[in-house]
């Protein structure tokens, strides 16, 4: 019946236009039937009910009218999808709010624009994991002149248009400063993800004892809330015996190096991460938020003595984690799959599983794990009901298939440009490409642009980076995004089921299906 209605108003407003109705959006709600449109390459939420029903209060529309049906009229209400009107439909529909993950499994699922959540939606259902629809990292959001408030507005709208029901979450990802949280807050983000690779210090591997040992005594020992020869016994009187799967058992003490390289490296770390976390809790009060903390930006890979300094650390300061994303062995570039000896990354995965058990639990987080296929079993087996993968260039480069397929032309464009922003774009990401591996677009055949840049490692990780230049060129976006925009939207199915297939293969290598869709076959 409620779709009768909103097709009875379909026929009347879209005379004349091609106006798409998202048939699994239609609820009905106090007496109204709400839906989203799309009108050209505009969504729009329209709300429809009989005159002697008010329209909820606090949206604001840009036309309200009435139209026949049956024997009688119906009122409607049509609304921008701006951020009030976001606002106003989660006060009303809880489903469209982001909620705390807890320790459930969980995948990251971020996109640059605003656009494939209803792929990423139909990617997780029927796994038992948690999806994390609105993932940015601040360095995103800067590149792509988004705001918290706009990521999380676009997934709330892509949620409400497919009738999602099943949760979702939303990642402040990569927080390096205060002030980052107080937006995500103010915007509703569940889940912080705080980056200490300013506080790190990089050198302590390499200092000599000596320097070592002053640069320890120097720590600021009262941010540390610790005395000094109280901290060395505590951490000399750790022992821990780690029982590996094949029997062995694997002891992790801290010798007097140990512990002063681990402080010196970690610890402005430590109490940058605990200040983020302090002003999280007095933000949220009794609320509930996820919290990580992330050193997977380093050079060096983290020890699982660091990882016990770290969450000993942590507990000490009783900062409560639900994932720790560590620096794994290996190379974890963006766009392609691990470099890297896979039975080392198995080995060290198997430490920090035990550290995270014991000492948690909390999630094991992989950052820059789109694409990682060949670390898909290994996580699956060790960390599947323990681990939080984050994914988020992936999709965007899964939307660019479609615009190789319908537009070549602006696919050359692009990947001209692209080219061109190549040595600066890089220079914040970990990518091993080499450019001139990469054929110019104009020699390669319409039919062929997508294996040749798509496909390939080289033409991925171009693509990849420079996704900021590409989406933020020419004034409001309109050299590229637009047009982009354009494409993907007059292929919406084509585009949502592109985006959903890819990321299909990596839930499916990394999580478990769940009983339900187990016992549908
Ligand atoms: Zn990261």
């Amino acid at each position: 019946m409620d779709v009768q209605v909103a097709r009875g108003f379909i026929e009347f407003y879209g005379a004349g236009k091609t106006i798409i109705l998202y048939e699994s959006s239609i609820v009905r709600r106090r007496n109204c039937i709400f839906f989203l449109i799309r009108d050209g390459l505009n969504k729009k939420l329209v709300i429809l009910h009989s005159s002697s029903v008010k329209v909820p209060e606090g949206f604001v529309s840009e036309e309200e009218g009435c139209f026949p049906y049956g024997r009688g009229k119906i009122s409607y209400a049509v609304c921008p999808c701006n951020n009030r009107n976001a606002s106003q439909l989660r006060k009303i529909f809880p489903y469209i709010r982001p909620q705390p993950i807890g320790l459930k499994p969980a995948i990251g699922l971020g996109d640059r624009l605003g656009l494939a959540t209803p792929g990423h939606i139909r990617a997780v259902k029927g796994f038992k994991v948690f999806p994390v629809l609105a993932q940015q990292s601040i360095r995103e959001m800067e590149r792509t002149r988004r705001s918290p408030q706009e990521v999380l507005d676009d997934v709330s709208w892509a949620v409400f248009q497919e009738g999602y029901r099943g949760g979702f979450a939303a990642d402040a990802d990569h927080l390096k400063k205060e002030s980052d949280i107080d937006a995500a807050f103010a915007a509703g983000f569940t889940m912080y993800t705080i980056d200490c690779s300013d506080y790190i210090d990089f050198e302590a591997d390499k200092y000599d004892f000596n320097i070592l040992k002053l640069k320890f005594m120097d720590l600021p020992w009262d941010e540390m809330e610790c005395d000094r020869n109280r901290f060395i016994r505590l951490y000399k009187r750790k022992r821990i015996v780690l029982h590996m799967p094949n029997g062995e058992l694997r002891e992790l003490r801290f010798s007097e190096e140990d512990l002063f390289r681990a402080a010196v490296k970690f610890s402005h770390a430590i109490i940058f991460a605990t200040g983020m976390y302090r002003r999280l809790r007095r933000l949220f009060g009794c609320g509930r938020f996820d919290f990580e903390v992330s050193i997977d930006e380093t050079e060096e890979p983290t020890t699982p003595l660091e990882h016990l300094f770290l969450i000993s650390e942590f507990k000490r300061f009783r900062v409560k984690i639900h994932g720790l994303a560590l620096r794994f062995t290996g190379r974890f570039e963006k766009a392609i799959d691990y470099i890297g000896d896979l039975r080392e990354f198995e080995d060290s995965l198997i430490e920090h599983v035990s550290i995270s058990r014991r000492f948690g639990p909390y999630k094991i987080s992989v950052h820059s794990g789109s694409d990682k296929f060949s670390i898909y079993p290994i996580l699956n087996k060790l960390a599947s009901s323990m681990l939080h993968l984050k994914t988020s260039g992936t999709s965007y480069l899964e939307s660019l298939r479609i615009v190789a397929r319908h537009d070549p032309n602006l696919f050359r464009e692009m990947v001209k440009f692209c080219l061109e922003h190549f040595q600066e774009d890089r220079k914040s990401y970990y990518v091993s490409v080499d450019p001139s591996l990469i054929p110019s677009p104009d020699n390669v055949p319409d039919e062929e642009l997508e294996k040749a840049f798509l496909d390939n490692p080289s033409g991925r990780q171009v693509l990849h980076v420079t996704y900021g230049s590409v989406l933020t060129a020419g004034d409001g976006g309109w050299l590229f995004r637009d047009r982009i925009k354009r494409v993907l939207l007059d292929n919406e199915e084509e585009f949502y089921e592109t985006v959903a297939a890819h990321i299909k293969k990596h839930i499916g290598a990394c999580f478990i299906q769940s009983a339900a869709s187990l016992g549908r076959g």
